[in-house]
């Protein structure tokens, strides 16, 4: 048999019809002597044992420090000692110069404090000392300003003749002017923890 001939009978295999009711879709088979992973739900999981396993277990233990947790959740012990590390590696600012425009919070932004006396509250609820607390700057998130060209950038069927300036009606692009103006003129809608800590003395507070 050619080449070509060849090449033409896999293409007619590949293009043969193959119905969901046919024995060419599946048959059932008996007595099949079969070797591989079963789950402790029964299925057969052939050579795929992590699947096996991941499908099957409830928890699992941390290659790194042995503590359990939910196999769908991670090591929370081995996270937290990361952040202590982030945290011991960043730049220290001097409280002095904190005034109360820009708050500070928990480096894992479970609180924030516009105030002095929001600190000291927090350390009395608590029973911790202020020089005891991860305390970084705040960071502020704006809200983005409208770019209208990115309607464009996903593609959709416009008549490429047109500038998006004339696609765009007039009394559209004064109101996003408008809108963006009141953008950048508005205040934080939220704030995030910073990358510079804070270090309080327990006079600070
Ligand atoms: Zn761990």
């Amino acid at each position: 048999m050619s080449t070509q001939q060849s090449i033409s009978n896999l293409n007619k295999e590949q293009e043969k019809i193959i119905f969901f009711e046919s024995d060419g879709a599946a048959q059932y088979k008996e007595n099949l002597k079969l070797s591989g992973w079963v789950g402790r739900d029964g299925v057969f999981y052939g050579t795929n044992e992590n699947v096996a396993r991941y499908v099957n277990c409830t928890h699992r233990k941390c290659s790194t420090c042995g503590h359990v947790y939910l196999k769908n959740a991670y090591c929370e012990k081995c996270w937290e000692n990361q952040e202590n590390e982030k945290f011991e590696q960043m730049e220290i600012v001097n409280c002095d110069s904190w005034n109360e425009d820009q708050p500070l919070c928990l480096h894992d932004g479970d609180e924030i404090f516009y105030l002095q006396d929001d600190i000291e509250n927090y350390c009395d609820e608590e029973g911790v000392k202020p020089s005891a607390i991860k305390l970084v700057f705040a960071k502020p998130v704006y809200l983005s300003e409208i770019d209208i060209k990115d309607l464009f950038k996903s593609g959709g069927v416009f008549d490429g003749d047109l500038t998006v300036a004339e696609l765009v009606p007039d009394n559209i692009w004064g109101m996003i002017d408008n809108l963006n103006k009141a953008i950048k003129e508005s205040s934080p809608v939220f704030w995030v923890p910073g990358s510079k800590r804070v270090q309080l003395s327990d006079n600070d507070s």
